[in-house]
C-alpha cells in the first residue's frame, strides 16, 4: 500500500480515537453544562466519519466501499448542526435549541443518510456512482445529485452561521473568554475551509482533509476542555448570575463609560447602553455619577429614589473599585439595591413622630413645636399670633347613635373643613380626642374672632352624609391672642387662655365663638359688634 496512503488511513483511525476519547471526557461531564452533551455527540459524529473514511480507503470492492460511505452518513452530516447547536447553547442561545426544534436541525442531515442508503432506487443523491484511484486506493467516484446539493448548502450554512454568531459574540464580549471563543472559531472555519479547498480540488493527491482537519479540530476541542476549561460552568455561570440577580448592576469603566449592565438595571435606566457615558445617563442620580467619577478606591454607599411603574421606588446605591488581579483598579462596578419595603416603613414611622395616625395632622407635641417656633418668630417681627381650641359638641352622643367608626369619620370631617379654612395661614393640630388647636400668625384677636366664627359656620352647614343620613356637627371655639413678646412664656400658658375661652362656649350653649383678651371672656359676636 502506498506510504502516504498508509499515514493518512492511521491518522484518520488517531482522529477517531481521539474523538471516541473526547466523547467519553465530555460525557463525564455531561452535567457541568448543557453544551457538554452536544458536544459528546458532536465527537461520535465525527469519530464515526474518521472511522467510516479509514475503512473505505481499506476496500476493495465497490459494495465494500458504498457501504462505508453510507456509514460515514451516520457521522458526517450530522456534525455540522451538531456544531451549530453547540455555539447556541455556548453564546447563551439555547432557548433556540429544545425538544420541539431539535428534530428540525437533524431532519436534512437524517434525509442524506436515507437517500444516500437507497441511492440506487433513485439516484437523487449521487447520479452517477463509479471508482477513482487515488494514491492507489480505489475511493468513490461520483456526480452530484439534487439532495446532494441541499445536503451540501445545509452543512455549509449551519457551519457558517455558527461561524458568524461566534465572531458577533467574540465581538460583543470583547476580552472575556476570548482564548475559548477563538477555540471554536477555529474549530469552526478550519472544516469550512478544508472542505472549500477539496471541492475547489486544490487538495494534495485529491485526497479528502476533512477528517483530518477534524482531528487538528478536535484537538483544539481537548486542548479547550482540559487548559481553559470552556466547557466549565464559570463563565456561564457568572453571567447567569448577574443576569439573576435582584438588584441592578452597571460596571464602567474608568472612563465612566458603561461596560455591561444587567437587565434589571436596564428597567431602572431605560437609555441604558453599552459605550454609554455615566454623565448623560437619563434619571440618574447626579449624586451618583459625582461618586463614580470622584473614583475613590473603596465602596461608598448611598441612595436614591426612581420613579418606576408609577411608583417612587428607593434604593441603596453602592459603588465599589473593579480591581485587576494585580490590584490595579480597572473601572467601577454600581450596584442598586431595592429597600422601597424598608424606606416606606422608616417614612412612616418619621410620619408617626410628628403626624396624628387617623387625621394625618400634626400631633400634640409636634404642634407644640411648631407653634414655639411660629409664635417666636412672629414676636420678633412684632406682629400677633392667634390660638384657636375647638372641640366637637356631643360627640359622645355622635358616638352613640352612630358607632365609634363614624366617630372617627367625623373627626376627619371636621378636619378637612378645618384645613380647608387654614390654607397655609397657619398650622392645625389634634389636642385630644376630639379637641383641635390652631395657630395663627399675624392674627390680631379680631381676625383670629372672624376666622374661628367662619370655621363654626362652615362646620354647622357642611353635615356630614353617612349613606342616606347625614351627621349634623357642631363645634364650640376658644380664641386667645398673643400680643407682644413679654406677654411670652410657653405655647401650653396660650392653649389654656383658649381653653377658658372654649370653656365658656361650652357653658353658654355651645356652637358657638368665646374669646380670650386680657384676662376678659367675652362672645365673638360682642366682639363684631362693638
Ligand atoms: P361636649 O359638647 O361637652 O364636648 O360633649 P362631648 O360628648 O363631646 O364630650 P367630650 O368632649 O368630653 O367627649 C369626648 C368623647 O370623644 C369621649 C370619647 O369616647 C370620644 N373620643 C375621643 N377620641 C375619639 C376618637 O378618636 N374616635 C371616636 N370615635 N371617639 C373618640
Ligand atoms: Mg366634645
Ligand atoms: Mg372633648
Amino acid at each position: 500500500m502506498d506510504q502516504f496512503l498508509q499515514s493518512y488511513i492511521a491518522l484518520m483511525c488517531t482522529a477517531g480515537a481521539l474523538q471516541v476519547i473526547l466523547a467519553i471526557i465530555a460525557f463525564h461531564n455531561r452535567h457541568v453544562f448543557e453544551g457538554t452533551k452536544t458536544f459528546v455527540w458532536l465527537s461520535v459524529f465525527s469519530a464515526i466519519y474518521s472511522f467510516g473514511h479509514a475503512i473505505e480507503l481499506t476496500s476493495t470492492t465497490i459494495d465494500g466501499i458504498m457501504f462505508w460511505v453510507i456509514f460515514q452518513y451516520l457521522g458526517m452530516p450530522f456534525s455540522a448542526p451538531a456544531t451549530l447547536i453547540l455555539v447556541l447553547q455556548y453564546i447563551n442561545l439555547d432557548k433556540l435549541v429544545n425538544k420541539r426544534t431539535l428534530p428540525l436541525f437533524y431532519l436534512i442531515p437524517a434525509i442524506s443518510f436515507l437517500l444516500i442508503a437507497t441511492n440506487h432506487l433513485h439516484y437523487l443523491f449521487y447520479k452517477t456512482v463509479g471508482i477513482k484511484y487515488v494514491m492507489g486506493a480505489p475511493l468513490l467516484d461520483m456526480t452530484v445529485g439534487q439532495w446532494y446539493v441541499i445536503h451540501g448548502s445545509y452543512t455549509f450554512g449551519t457551519l457558517f452561521i455558527g461561524a458568524v454568531l461566534l465572531i458577533g459574540y467574540w465581538i460583543k464580549t470583547k476580552s472575556k473568554n476570548w482564548k475559548q471563543v477563538l477555540t471554536l472559531i477555529i474549530g469552526i472555519i478550519s472544516p469550512i475551509t478544508a472542505s472549500f479547498l477539496y471541492l475547489m480540488g486544490l487538495t494534495p493527491r485529491g485526497i479528502d482533509p476533512v477528517p483530518i482537519v477534524m482531528l487538528f479540530t478536535s484537538m483544539l476541542y481537548l486542548w479547550a476542555i482540559l487548559s481553559t476549561h470552556w466547557l466549565k460552568v464559570t463563565p456561564i455561570a457568572k453571567e447567569n448570575i448577574f443576569e439573576s440577580m435582584s438588584d441592578g448592576v452597571i460596571v464602567v469603566d474608568l472612563l465612566n463609560k458603561v461596560v455591561e449592565f444587567n437587565s434589571i438595571a436596564g428597567e431602572l435606566y431605560t437609555s441604558l447602553k453599552e459605550g454609554f457615558n455615566l454623565n448623560e445617563l437619563k434619571g440618574l442620580d447626579k449624586k451618583i455619577s459625582s461618586l463614580v467619577i470622584n473614583r475613590s478606591s473603596e465602596s461608598i454607599t448611598t441612595e436614591t429614589a426612581i420613579y418606576l411603574h408609577n411608583e417612587l421606588k428607593y434604593f441603596q446605591v453602592k459603588i465599589s473599585p473593579v480591581l485587576k488581579h494585580g490590584g490595579e483598579k480597572v473601572g467601577n462596578i454600581i450596584v442598586f439595591m431595592d429597600i422601597t419595603e424598608r424606606a416606606k416603613l422608616q417614612i412612616q414611622l418619621k410620619e408617626l413622630a410628628y403626624k396624628d395616625g387617623l387625621t394625618g395632622i400634626y400631633n400634640r407635641s409636634y404642634f407644640y413645636k411648631q407653634a414655639e417656633k411660629l409664635t417666636i418668630a412672629s414676636m420678633e417681627s412684632e406682629k400677633a399670633v392667634s390660638f384657636i381650641l375647638f372641640d366637637i359638641d356631643h360627640f359622645k352622643q355622635i358616638n352613640d347613635n352612630y358607632g365609634h367608626a363614624y366617630g372617627d369619620e367625623a373627626i376627619k370631617h371636621v378636619v378637612s373643613i378645618a384645613k380647608k379654612a387654614l390654607g397655609d395661614k397657619g398650622i392645625v393640630g389634634r389636642y385630644g380626642g376630639e379637641e383641635f388647636v390652631l395657630c395663627l400668625p399675624g392674627f390680631s384677636i379680631e381676625a383670629g374672632g372672624i376666622f374661628a366664627n367662619m370655621l363654626r359656620s362652615d362646620i354647622e352647614k357642611k353635615a356630614l352624609n353617612i349613606g342616606l343620613d347625614t351627621i349634623n356637627i357642631t363645634v364650640s371655639l376658644g380664641v386667645t391672642v398673643l400680643k407682644n413678646k413679654e406677654e411670652f412664656h410657653t405655647v401650653d400658658e396660650l392653649i389654656v387662655r383658649a381653653d377658658r375661652a372654649l370653656y365658656s362656649a361650652k357653658n353658654n350653649g355651645r356652637n358657638a365663638v368665646y374669646i380670650e383678651e386680657d384676662n376678659q371672656i367675652r362672645e365673638y359676636f360682642f366682639l363684631a359688634a362693638r
